[in-house]
């Protein structure tokens, strides 16, 4: 069976990357890895689905056992990749997406070079600050500190390998699928593909 692919999946907070990872992990092929944080739930999220909501001590201990792939600060929070079930589901052939924000991300990029780095922009800052004030969750002070992080962030995008464009919801997933789709038809990723047809002569 291939190995599934591992994906990160960055955007400025506020962007619609979570209503977006929803549409596309309706796809079996495709497994959410769900981070530790030491942030507090937000109305609606849940345990254990949205994000392991732990303790700052019980985030050190993951990282002591050599059981966190890359961790970062974020907004005085900290986020974290646990390593077992990423690794549990990529042997399962699934594509694991981290949503994960740059820091993090660059770190995997020196970890795993063969993962892939997509990351998705707003039409506008203008824009991101409308959907922070709609999603209604946070403090002006807490919105005003992202809409600052977003300015840091988005020259991150040309580090990573394609970049995705959160207007109208259906078009950013489904240009999500289209990016994923390309990469499967490189020839680097074809090494099983050009054995079977050659055993098949
Ligand atoms: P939020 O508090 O809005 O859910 O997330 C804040 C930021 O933390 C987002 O940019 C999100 O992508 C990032 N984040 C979530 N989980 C992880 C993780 O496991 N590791 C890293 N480095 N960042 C994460």
């Amino acid at each position: 069976m291939n190995k599934g692919r591992l994906i990160v999946f960055s955007a400025p907070s506020g962007c619609g990357k979570g209503t977006m990872l929803k549409e596309i992990c309706r796809d079996d092929n495709y497994y959410f890895s769900v981070s530790a944080t030491t942030r507090e739930p937000r109305n609606g999220e849940v345990d254990g689905v949205n994000y392991r909501f732990i303790t700052h001590d019980e985030f050190m201990s993951l990282i002591d056992s050599g059981n966190m792939l890359e961790y970062a600060e974020y907004c005085s929070n900290l986020y974290g990749t646990p390593l077992d079930k990423v690794k549990e589901e990529l042997a399962k052939g699934k594509n694991v997406i981290l949503e994960i924000e740059v820091v993090g991300a660059m770190k995997v990029r020196e970890l795993r070079p063969d993962a892939l780095f997509i990351f998705a922009v707003p039409p506008s800052l203008k824009e991101l600050e409308r959907r922070l004030r709609d999603r209604g969750t946070e403090t002006e002070e807490v919105i005003q500190a992202r809409i600052a992080k977003a300015k840091e962030e988005i020259p991150y995008a040309s580090k990573y390998d394609y970049v995705i464009v959160n207007d109208v919801l259906e078009k950013a997933v489904e240009d999500f699928k289209a990016v994923i789709n390309a990469e499967s038809f490189k020839a680097e990723n074809s090494a099983e593909l050009l054995e079977e047809v050659i055993k098949n002569a």
